[in-house]
């Protein structure tokens, strides 16, 4: 245990007592509790290119990278000047800017299938206006999604396979109308027969993807999938919804879709688009577009949507995203992907990875659905956790969620994770 730090978390313990009598489990999101590897949260304090400091005065390594917006990572300089420049001139107006043109026009000239954008404040809210969009274009209600795609927490997108394979999904959350749930068919990732027999059971609005999932873990499709997806969607007459919150901007400079050469109707946008702060998006053909309001009739809006703080953050994000900086994303995350795999030796651990993304599932088998995902050894991942952190590297609290390498990572962060990896897999298989 050469070189270890042994931390302390009193402050973090503290603020966790109190943040548990004023917010739900004391937290604003659930997978910040870090419950599924059995551990209190960490409080944090600030952040610095790629690390993370606690409450405590610890430091760590992050790959959580505040699960994908951050992929300039923390505090980036000219990300800051940026939304500093904007708040002097007023932080909400209620009234259109020229930086939602320019980073209209960002994405647009980045995405073939996107002419225009409507902004929202979340992905959930992009996701939900994408959704309406497809039913109001259509003239149906049916969805279809993939068993462990997330795509926030919609009602009708919180939702789990019901008991026959192309049938009405039913509630994954209490609250959830089973009315809604109806709505939704979920079928298993990768399996176009399942998605087949979904689309051909009722008429479908939208089949909706992500076409490199990531929220059950990093699990790219197989050969040719998308490319089947294209072509049932346009078979049955659904529209083909890409949600690109994470891999948008992060895997290629155009997305999964310029990455994979599959081009969706409608695109939903999050994270990296905001820079960090809250901004997302959903975008299509000008001629689907003009169906929102107050070009067409179908209803949409916000408050926030299109915070110019919001926007000047994802314009100086943008600003850094060249090609040179994909290069560098994807050369870390090889040598990241490169390093756990190195560290995992020869015990049951398969390291997933496309750039900007990696995920070590720990099992022995090749994963390519929730199924695999689901039976990977959950003790064993969140045991690796807590052995990272107590070396001072932040991983995802979660086997279903991606690790997030971004362009402020570098040599030193990844040997600092790959000699904190060695030890902690030692840690969880010495029991074994
Ligand atoms: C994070 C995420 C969302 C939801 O975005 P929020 O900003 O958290 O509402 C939707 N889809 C995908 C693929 C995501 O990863």
């Amino acid at each position: 245990m050469g070189g270890r730090e042994l931390l302390n978390w009193d402050g973090s313990r503290k603020l966790y007592g109190e943040a548990l009598e004023l917010l739900p489990g004391g937290v604003n999101s659930p997978v910040r509790a870090m419950r599924s590897i059995g551990r209190d949260p960490i409080f944090i304090e600030r952040g610095e290119g790629p690390y993370l400091f606690d409450v405590d005065g610890n430091r760590y390594v992050d790959w959580v990278c505040s699960w994908g917006p951050l992929i300039a990572g923390h505090a980036e300089p000219s990300i800051l000047a940026a939304v500093r420049a904007a708040a002097e001139r007023g932080t909400t107006y209620g009234a259109p800017t020229a930086g939602e043109v320019a980073l209209a026009r960002e994405v647009a000239k980045r995405f073939d299938s996107v002419e225009m954008i409507r902004m929202t404040s979340s992905g959930t809210e992009a996701a939900m206006g994408a959704i309406r969009l497809a039913r109001a274009v259509t003239g149906r209600d049916a969805l279809v999604k993939f068993a462990g795609a997330y795509h926030g927490h919609t009602d009708g997108l919180l939702v789990s396979a019901g008991s026959g394979m192309a049938t009405a999904g039913k509630p994954s959350s209490p609250g959830v109308p089973a009315a809604v749930a109806e709505q939704t068919a979920v079928v298993p990732w990768n399996d176009a027969d399942a998605v087949e027999a979904a689309l051909a059971a009722r008429p479908v609005a939208a089949l909706l993807v992500e076409p490199i999932p990531a929220n059950m873990g990093l699990v790219p499709p197989a050969e040719g999938f998308l490319k089947r997806l294209r072509e049932l969607a346009d078979q049955y007459g659904a529209v083909l919804v890409f949600d690109e919150v994470i891999s948008g901007f992060r895997v290629s400079r155009g997305g999964a879709q310029e990455l994979t050469g599959v081009q969706p109707d409608v695109t939903a946008f999050g994270k990296v688009i905001g820079g960090g702060l809250p901004a997302a998006a959903f975008g299509a053909s000008s001629e689907m577009m003009n169906h929102l309001a107050p070009a067409g009739d179908v209803y949409q809006a916000g408050t926030l949507s299109g915070n110019p703080l919001a926007v000047a953050a994802g314009l100086a994000t943008m600003e850094l995203l060249d090609e040179a900086a994909y290069l560098k994303l994807s050369q870390t995350t090889d040598a990241l992907a490169d390093a756990l795999r190195d560290a995992a030796r020869d015990h049951p651990v398969q390291v997933v990875s496309v750039p900007g993304l990696v995920t070590p599932f720990f099992t022995d088998q090749p994963v390519s659905d929730f199924e695999g995902a689901n039976s990977c050894d959950m003790d064993a991942y969140a045991r690796f956790c807590r052995e990272l952190i107590e070396r001072g590297v932040y991983p995802p609290a979660s086997q279903f969620e991606a690790w997030f390498p971004s362009l402020a990572h570098d040599e030193e962060t990844v040997e600092m994770t790959a000699a904190a990896a060695a030890e902690a897999f030692d840690a969880v298989f010495a029991d074994g």
